[in-house]
Protein backbone atom coordinates (compact mmCIF):
# COMPACT_ATOMS: atom_id res chain seq x y z
CA UNK A 1 0.00 0.00 0.00
CA UNK A 2 1.32 3.30 -0.82
CA UNK A 3 0.74 6.37 1.46
CA UNK A 4 0.07 10.10 1.83
CA UNK A 5 -0.74 12.61 4.09
CA UNK A 6 -4.15 13.45 4.21
CA UNK A 7 -5.47 16.51 5.92
CA UNK A 8 -1.86 16.01 8.29
CA UNK A 9 -2.92 12.17 8.60
CA UNK A 10 -0.68 9.51 7.32
CA UNK A 11 -3.14 7.54 5.33
CA UNK A 12 -3.09 4.56 2.86
CA UNK A 13 -4.31 4.37 -0.84
CA UNK A 14 -5.29 1.80 -3.53
CA UNK A 15 -3.89 2.37 -6.95
CA UNK A 16 -5.98 3.67 -8.89
CA UNK A 17 -8.00 5.81 -6.07
CA UNK A 18 -8.69 9.27 -6.63
CA UNK A 19 -8.16 12.22 -3.82
CA UNK A 20 -11.79 12.03 -3.66
CA UNK A 21 -12.75 9.03 -2.86
CA UNK A 22 -9.90 8.53 -0.69
CA UNK A 23 -11.22 11.65 1.25
CA UNK A 24 -14.85 9.87 1.28
CA UNK A 25 -13.13 6.61 2.45
CA UNK A 26 -11.40 8.71 5.63
CA UNK A 27 -14.36 10.94 6.38
CA UNK A 28 -14.21 13.99 5.39
CA UNK A 29 -17.16 15.28 2.86
CA UNK A 30 -15.83 16.87 0.11
CA UNK A 31 -18.81 18.49 -1.79
CA UNK A 32 -19.10 17.60 -5.55
CA UNK A 33 -21.62 18.68 -8.29
CA UNK A 34 -20.68 17.17 -11.75
CA UNK A 35 -19.46 14.26 -9.99
CA UNK A 36 -21.48 11.31 -10.59
CA UNK A 37 -19.73 7.72 -9.95
CA UNK A 38 -22.18 6.08 -12.57
CA UNK A 39 -20.96 8.47 -15.04
CA UNK A 40 -17.34 9.26 -14.43
CA UNK A 41 -15.89 12.56 -13.78
CA UNK A 42 -14.58 15.28 -15.95
CA UNK A 43 -13.67 17.60 -13.30
CA UNK A 44 -15.95 20.31 -14.69
CA UNK A 45 -17.46 22.03 -11.34
CA UNK A 46 -14.58 22.46 -9.50
CA UNK A 47 -16.05 22.91 -5.95
CA UNK A 48 -14.53 19.56 -5.16
CA UNK A 49 -11.23 21.78 -5.66
CA UNK A 50 -8.10 20.22 -2.88
CA UNK A 51 -4.94 22.05 -1.94
CA UNK A 52 -2.07 19.95 -2.77
CA UNK A 53 1.91 21.01 -1.34
CA UNK A 54 3.95 22.16 -4.20
CA UNK A 55 0.76 23.05 -6.49
CA UNK A 56 0.13 26.49 -7.61
CA UNK A 57 -3.59 26.15 -7.87
CA UNK A 58 -5.98 23.84 -5.61
CA UNK A 59 -6.92 20.50 -8.04
CA UNK A 60 -10.15 18.92 -8.67
CA UNK A 61 -10.06 16.09 -6.37
CA UNK A 62 -12.63 14.04 -8.73
CA UNK A 63 -9.86 14.08 -11.15
CA UNK A 64 -7.12 14.38 -9.61
CA UNK A 65 -5.44 10.46 -8.72
CA UNK A 66 -3.49 9.82 -5.15
CA UNK A 67 0.17 9.65 -5.29
CA UNK A 68 2.84 8.75 -3.13
CA UNK A 69 4.05 11.06 -0.88
CA UNK A 70 1.28 13.87 -1.35
CA UNK A 71 0.05 16.77 1.07
CA UNK A 72 -3.24 16.97 0.86
CA UNK A 73 -5.52 19.12 1.91
CA UNK A 74 -9.25 19.57 2.05
CA UNK A 75 -10.28 22.10 3.97
CA UNK A 76 -8.88 25.97 4.19
CA UNK A 77 -10.32 29.55 3.98
CA UNK A 78 -9.07 29.44 0.61
CA UNK A 79 -11.07 26.52 -0.22
CA UNK A 80 -13.93 27.75 1.27
CA UNK A 81 -14.21 31.09 -0.28
CA UNK A 82 -13.73 29.40 -3.88
CA UNK A 83 -16.29 26.98 -3.13
CA UNK A 84 -18.82 29.62 -1.48
CA UNK A 85 -18.33 31.75 -4.54
CA UNK A 86 -18.81 28.76 -7.08
CA UNK A 87 -21.79 27.64 -5.52
CA UNK A 88 -23.08 31.42 -5.29
CA UNK A 89 -22.56 32.34 -9.04
CA UNK A 90 -24.93 28.76 -9.87
CA UNK A 91 -27.71 30.01 -7.57
CA UNK A 92 -27.42 33.02 -8.77
CA UNK A 93 -27.63 32.04 -12.83
CA UNK A 94 -29.57 29.02 -12.13
CA UNK A 95 -32.82 27.57 -10.65
CA UNK A 96 -31.94 25.58 -7.77
CA UNK A 97 -34.81 24.98 -6.03
CA UNK A 98 -35.01 21.57 -6.60
CA UNK A 99 -31.37 20.97 -5.93
CA UNK A 100 -30.68 19.64 -2.42
CA UNK A 101 -27.57 18.44 -2.59
CA UNK A 102 -26.95 22.44 -3.40
CA UNK A 103 -28.86 23.51 -1.34
CA UNK A 104 -27.33 21.86 1.16
CA UNK A 105 -23.90 22.62 0.75
CA UNK A 106 -25.03 26.56 -0.28
CA UNK A 107 -26.55 26.76 3.29
CA UNK A 108 -23.41 25.12 4.95
CA UNK A 109 -21.45 27.59 3.44
CA UNK A 110 -23.11 30.68 4.38
CA UNK A 111 -23.42 31.55 0.29
CA UNK A 112 -25.05 34.76 -0.15
CA UNK A 113 -25.49 35.11 -3.90
CA UNK A 114 -27.25 38.41 -4.41
CA UNK A 115 -24.00 40.17 -2.95
CA UNK A 116 -22.54 39.58 -7.18
CA UNK A 117 -25.69 41.72 -8.00
CA UNK A 118 -28.71 41.44 -10.54
CA UNK A 119 -28.94 37.36 -11.37
CA UNK A 120 -28.27 36.94 -15.13
CA UNK A 121 -31.88 35.52 -16.55
CA UNK A 122 -30.24 33.74 -19.34
CA UNK A 123 -30.81 30.31 -17.94
CA UNK A 124 -33.69 31.56 -15.41
CA UNK A 125 -35.87 32.56 -18.70
CA UNK A 126 -35.94 29.22 -20.01
CA UNK A 127 -38.83 27.36 -20.83
CA UNK A 128 -39.70 24.12 -19.71
CA UNK A 129 -39.22 21.38 -22.93
CA UNK A 130 -42.27 18.78 -22.98
CA UNK A 131 -40.88 16.51 -26.37
CA UNK A 132 -42.00 12.66 -24.90
CA UNK A 133 -44.34 10.82 -22.73
CA UNK A 134 -41.64 10.81 -20.25
CA UNK A 135 -40.09 13.39 -18.58
CA UNK A 136 -39.76 17.26 -18.70
CA UNK A 137 -36.65 19.36 -19.44
CA UNK A 138 -36.58 21.98 -17.58
CA UNK A 139 -33.27 23.92 -18.33
CA UNK A 140 -33.81 27.11 -16.31
CA UNK A 141 -32.60 24.47 -13.43
CA UNK A 142 -29.23 22.75 -15.24
CA UNK A 143 -26.39 23.79 -13.83
CA UNK A 144 -24.63 22.28 -16.85
CA UNK A 145 -23.11 19.31 -15.19
CA UNK A 146 -22.84 16.92 -17.64
CA UNK A 147 -23.96 14.17 -15.72
CA UNK A 148 -27.33 13.13 -18.42
CA UNK A 149 -24.62 13.66 -21.29
CA UNK A 150 -22.27 11.30 -19.86
CA UNK A 151 -25.02 9.04 -18.74
CA UNK A 152 -26.66 8.64 -22.09
CA UNK A 153 -23.25 8.25 -23.68
CA UNK A 154 -20.17 6.56 -22.85
CA UNK A 155 -20.97 6.37 -19.24
CA UNK A 156 -23.80 4.34 -19.49
CA UNK A 157 -26.68 4.13 -22.33
CA UNK A 158 -24.68 4.29 -25.25
CA UNK A 159 -26.38 6.43 -27.95
CA UNK A 160 -25.10 9.92 -27.37
CA UNK A 161 -28.73 11.65 -27.84
CA UNK A 162 -27.38 14.36 -25.73
CA UNK A 163 -24.55 16.84 -25.97
CA UNK A 164 -23.77 20.26 -24.39
CA UNK A 165 -23.44 23.28 -26.92
CA UNK A 166 -22.74 27.15 -26.43
CA UNK A 167 -20.30 28.45 -23.91
CA UNK A 168 -20.92 30.36 -20.60
CA UNK A 169 -24.29 31.13 -19.82
CA UNK A 170 -25.59 30.86 -22.86
CA UNK A 171 -24.37 26.64 -23.22
CA UNK A 172 -27.40 24.09 -23.09
CA UNK A 173 -27.92 20.70 -23.07
CA UNK A 174 -29.35 20.11 -26.83
CA UNK A 175 -30.00 17.26 -29.01
CA UNK A 176 -28.34 16.51 -32.21
CA UNK A 177 -29.56 18.75 -34.60
CA UNK A 178 -31.84 20.25 -32.06
CA UNK A 179 -34.29 17.72 -32.77
CA UNK A 180 -36.88 16.57 -30.22
CA UNK A 181 -35.97 13.78 -27.89
CA UNK A 182 -38.42 10.95 -29.65
CA UNK A 183 -36.88 12.09 -33.16
CA UNK A 184 -33.25 11.55 -31.79
CA UNK A 185 -31.38 8.41 -30.90
CA UNK A 186 -33.18 8.38 -27.58
CA UNK A 187 -34.60 5.27 -26.06
CA UNK A 188 -36.04 6.40 -23.17
CA UNK A 189 -33.99 4.77 -20.82
CA UNK A 190 -34.62 7.43 -17.88
CA UNK A 191 -30.40 6.82 -17.37
CA UNK A 192 -30.37 10.94 -17.80
CA UNK A 193 -32.93 11.56 -15.52
CA UNK A 194 -31.63 9.23 -12.66
CA UNK A 195 -28.18 11.14 -12.42
CA UNK A 196 -29.62 15.05 -12.86
CA UNK A 197 -28.69 16.49 -9.53
CA UNK A 198 -31.53 19.70 -9.85
CA UNK A 199 -34.20 18.07 -11.13
CA UNK A 200 -33.92 19.46 -14.36
CA UNK A 201 -35.03 16.76 -16.01
CA UNK A 202 -38.04 15.37 -14.39
CA UNK A 203 -40.69 12.60 -14.57
CA UNK A 204 -43.83 14.25 -16.12
CA UNK A 205 -46.08 12.30 -13.10
CA UNK A 206 -43.55 14.42 -10.46
CA UNK A 207 -44.14 17.44 -12.49
CA UNK A 208 -48.23 16.79 -12.52
CA UNK A 209 -48.00 16.20 -8.74
CA UNK A 210 -46.11 19.62 -8.40
CA UNK A 211 -48.46 21.36 -10.45
CA UNK A 212 -46.36 21.65 -13.48
CA UNK A 213 -46.98 20.65 -17.56
CA UNK A 214 -48.03 17.17 -17.91
S1 LIG B 1 -33.57 8.73 -21.68
FE1 LIG B 1 -32.81 9.21 -23.78
S2 LIG B 1 -31.60 11.07 -23.49
FE2 LIG B 1 -31.83 10.14 -21.45
S3 LIG B 1 -30.03 8.79 -21.19
FE3 LIG B 1 -31.68 7.51 -22.01
S4 LIG B 1 -31.36 7.55 -24.21
FE4 LIG B 1 -30.21 9.31 -23.39
S1 LIG C 1 -29.88 18.48 -17.21
FE1 LIG C 1 -29.29 17.83 -15.12
S2 LIG C 1 -27.75 16.24 -15.44
FE2 LIG C 1 -27.93 17.36 -17.37
S3 LIG C 1 -26.33 18.92 -17.30
FE3 LIG C 1 -28.23 19.85 -16.54
S4 LIG C 1 -28.16 19.59 -14.31
FE4 LIG C 1 -26.65 18.20 -15.18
Amino acid sequence: MSRLELNGRKVEFHPGETLLQLASRHGYAVPTICYHEATGTRGLCRVCAVEVAGQARPVPACATLAQEGMEVRTESDELHTLRRTIYEWTMLATDTSEAPGIEREAALLSTDPARWGRAPQDRLRRVPIRDNPFFLRDYAKCVQCRRCVDACGDGIQGVWALSLAGRSLQSCITTPLELSLPESPCVFCGNCVQVCPTNALKPLAEAALQGGPA
